[in-house]
């Protein structure tokens, strides 16, 4: 097909060249060389500047027969000819380099620098080098004279070219187009314009007898004038060139045969006079119709952007407040639209996944009668496969109909646009890049936009989703407390509480608080003022456990309020049942009560001895007593004064019996925690006392540097006694254990820092590395017969008291253990 193409333009070159060198013969003034007009350069010219290099040898080649056909019958000698074809070849050779070198589009002449470039180039600089070689020749072959040879060939070439190679050049590629699309209006205009053109030309140039102007024998060639601008302005460097070779035609028949202005000259000179005239003329009238044509491609283009960009402005507008649901339908309006505007065949939205290289088509459109997408992988219709565009090309070619554009946001590569414009001329060619990008930029903010909120979404359906699956009841608050949503769990929760049924959507969760307090619910309070705190920022956050109905249906619920962290503020409140946790908690506090006993009655076992001496005292001081009053009354006369006093002892006796086997009970006693303020230094009199026996047994002094003043604690008395007693008791096994000299324990108490300290300091043999942690681990023991609870039950008794328990390594020998407990059962620091 290309070849055959090929061979068709180089048989009409070939063809061109034969009938412009019979034209150049018949404007020829033999004897002198050349011819008025040579019309083969510039034929050869316009091929060279219409063709790649690379095919010029073929029509070169093609022209050498034609050039032998013409010129041989002629009566020249072959060397002569052949010489011509040498320097004919070499006009064009030059006008076509030198064109090239200086014009961005060698064919066209439809801008200054263009015109300029084929002015100078083709126009002056290709004859007037070429002339040199041309008038060489012929002085040489032919003895004409060179100096005039060079002259008459100079001009006729200048002209030949500045005429003759625009208008060939417009009259291939761009008249075709014009007489096709061109309104009849237009073409009536150009019918009158070549109607008058001929006349004037006729009447300026031929008739010597017909005075235009009174006086002046010849009409002026000024009449052409006003035709040659209208041409130029109105059809351009098109019909510039034409009219300036149909004047040119139609002078040199007329000066060649005797007629025009120059009438009067020789023939020679006439014909030098209407060339430079006509070069002259031509020169500034070319320059004319590029700068014209110049101003309404600008201004087409302007027109063309503005068009477009309005239609940009509209596409942006429709997106902008667009949510992502309901963007596929305005990508499928906004695509053919677009399509439409710029004359394609399809216009195609690709998307590209997230991570990979995997391009899908998003959204399509295609222009009615257009070619279907091909199936398989994606292409274009003139096959070119558009992942390849999309990789290679970041931005689009200027002019191309199948261009891929990438569209990226935030450096990320979403997706492209496919401009698929098939065989086609389409508008999209006439837009510049920068329209392109502004199209993408659109096209990737909207896309950049619908993805992030269709992640937003995803992920607010996952969030429900997640709300939904909660046994925890949700409520988010606004700033005033008013319930903006829920999930399920709250509704039933709020059901199953009784208290709260109504607290659902739209209402405010504070008024419901203040209302069930109004209604002597206590718990409301608590909650009212908690979430009031989290909602004014006073609180980070709040958390509160209430009881609701009574024993044994009593259920817990645990309610915990955090702020929203968004700039309008709220706060997330939760509800969840604790009743089961609730119970948990109570059977581990009634067996760890369970555990303190049982310690505390093998405690006692421990103290037997010691128990039974205290007893045994008082017991034989009544024995003794009432022996001694049986003595008395068996005296005939009773001393009844000093039976009294016996009676007395043997009262005291029985009450210190009595005194000591309380104590035993309330140790003994089982009993839930009580929380009542008792004083310090008295319980561990009572202790010292109780262990007064067993210390005198194992040899160990008890040492008390108490608080001189009363020392008040808020707990329960006897728990904190068993915690007494037991470091009493390790104590004393400690330095019974040791067989230093110092066989003492010092209890200490005292109030400092806000917290009332006791202090239980021996002499044994001290904590090993690191048990200072774990001796109130459960089961630790270092004893044979110990069982390694009574420091694990003083450390949970101590902290239910809101107290600290811990022990230290004496200076020089033995370790202390301390108690920290809260003035008023307020927690030390
Ligand atoms: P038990 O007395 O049954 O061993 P405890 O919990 O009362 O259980 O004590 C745990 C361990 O702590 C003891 O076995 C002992 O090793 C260590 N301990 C307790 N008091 C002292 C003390 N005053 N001096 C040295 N070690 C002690």
């Amino acid at each position: 097909m290309v070849t055959i193409r090929l061979a068709l333009s180089a048989l009409a070159v070939s063809l061109g060249y034969y009938l412009g060198a019979n034209l150049g013969f018949i404007l020829w003034f033999p004897p002198a060389m050349p011819s008025v007009m040579w019309p083969p350069n510039a034929i050869l010219t316009a091929t060279l500047l219409l063709t790649p290099p690379r095919r010029w040898w073929i029509y070169l080649l093609a022209a050498f027969p034609a050039h032998l056909v013409a010129e041989l019958g002629v009566v020249w000698p072959a060397s002569l000819v052949l010489a011509l074809f040498a320097t004919n070849c070499s006009e064009a050779l030059l006008a076509a380099v030198l064109v090239r070198r200086f014009s961005d589009a060698p064919g066209r002449f439809d801008t200054l620098p263009r015109i300029g470039a084929f002015v100078l180039g083709a126009g002056i600089l290709a004859p007037f080098l070429s002339s040199f070689l041309d008038a060489g020749a012929v002085a040489t072959l032919r003895g004409e004279f060179y100096g005039t040879v060079w002259r008459a060939r100079f001009l006729s070439n200048v002209l030949t070219e500045l005429t003759l190679v625009p208008a060939l050049a417009i009259l291939v590629t761009a008249a075709p187009a014009w007489f096709r699309r061109a309104p009849w209006r237009r073409h009536a205009e150009a019918l009158i314009l070549g109607f008058a053109l001929l006349v004037s030309g006729i009447v300026v140039f031929t008739s010597s007898d017909f005075a235009a102007i009174p006086g002046i024998p010849r009409s002026p060639l000024a009449f052409l004038l006003p035709l040659l601008l209208w041409a130029a302005v109105r059809f351009g460097p098109g019909g510039a060139s034409l009219t300036l070779l149909g004047t040119v035609l139609v002078a040199i028949s007329a000066v060649t045969h005797g007629y025009g202005p120059f009438g009067d000259l020789p023939a020679r000179d006439s014909i030098h006079a209407l060339q430079i005239l006509l070069i002259v003329m031509a020169i500034p009238l070319m320059c004319l119709a590029a700068v014209i044509e110049e101003r309404r491609r600008a201004e087409q283009a302007l027109g063309e952007r503005l068009r477009f960009e309005a239609l940009l402005s509209r596409l942006s507008a429709a997106f902008v407040h667009l949510p992502s649901h309901e963007m596929d339908e305005a990508f499928e309006t906004w695509l053919k639209r677009l399509g439409e505007y710029l004359g394609l065949d399809r216009l195609i939205l690709l998307r590209v996944s997230g991570n990979g290289w995997s391009v899908t088509v998003s959204h399509s459109w295609t222009a009615p009668g257009a070619p279907a997408a091909p199936s398989g992988e994606p292409c274009l219709s003139n096959g070119t496969n558009w992942r390849q565009l999309l990789r290679d090309e970041p931005l689009p070619a200027p002019g191309r109909s199948d261009l891929v554009i990438p569209l990226v946001a935030g450096g990320r590569l979403l997706g492209g646009l496919v401009f698929d414009g098939g065989a086609r001329p389409q508008r999209s060619a006439t837009l510049p890049g920068p329209e392109f990008r502004l199209l993408a930029e659109v096209f990737a903010g909207v896309l950049a936009r619908k993805e992030t909120e269709d992640a937003l979404r995803a992920s607010e359906v996952m969030k429900s989703a997640i709300l939904t699956s909660l046994n925890t009841g949700v409520a988010v608050l606004d700033r005033d407390g008013r319930i903006v949503a829920v999930n399920e769990s709250w509704t039933r929760l709020t059901r199953e509480d009784g208290a709260m049924t109504d607290v659902g959507v739209d209402r405010n969760y504070l008024q419901v608080c203040q209302r069930r307090a109004a209604q002597g619910m206590a718990a409301a309070n608590e909650v009212l003022a908690g979430i009031q705190a989290v909602l004014a920022g006073s609180e980070p956050s709040f958390a509160f456990d209430y009881a609701a109905g009574a024993p044994p249906a009593e259920r817990w619920f645990a309610v915990a309020a955090v702020p929203l962290n968004r700039p309008e503020g709220g706060a997330v409140v939760s509800q969840a049942d604790v009743t089961e946790r609730k119970r948990a908690e109570a059977e581990a506090q009634r067996n760890r009560q369970e555990l303190a006993h049982f310690t505390r009655v093998s405690t006692m076992g421990e103290l037997t001895a010691s128990l039974a001496h205290e007893l045994s005292q008082p017991l034989s001081g009544i024995l003794t007593n009432a022996q001694a009053a049986q003595r008395l009354l068996r005296m005939p006369s009773p001393d009844l004064v000093e039976l009294r006093d016996v009676l007395a002892d043997i009262v005291d006796d029985d009450k210190r019996a009595a005194d000591v086997i309380q104590r035993l009970r309330d140790l003994l006693r089982k009993s839930e925690l009580s929380r009542k303020p008792f004083e310090l230094n008295g319980m561990i009199h009572e202790v010292v006392r109780l262990l007064g026996s067993d210390a005198v047994i194992r040899n160990v002094t008890c040492m008390l540097e108490l608080h001189p003043e009363p020392v008040f604690v808020i707990g329960d008395r006897v728990q904190l006694q068993q915690v007494v007693l037991n470091l009493l008791l390790n104590a004393m096994e400690a330095i019974g254990e040791s067989d230093d000299g110092n066989r003492c324990i010092v209890v200490r108490t005292g109030s400092e820092l806000g917290a009332i300290h006791v202090a239980v300091q021996d002499a044994g043999p001290g904590l090993t590395d690191g048990a200072e942690r774990r001796i109130f681990e459960p089961f630790y023991t270092t004893k044979p017969a110990g069982m390694g609870m009574g420091l694990s039950i003083a450390r949970s008794i101590i902290q239910a008291h809101g107290g600290l328990i811990w022990a230290t390594r004496n200076p020089e020998r033995g370790a202390t253990f301390h108690l920290a407990l809260p003035v008023n059962g307020q927690v030390p620091a």
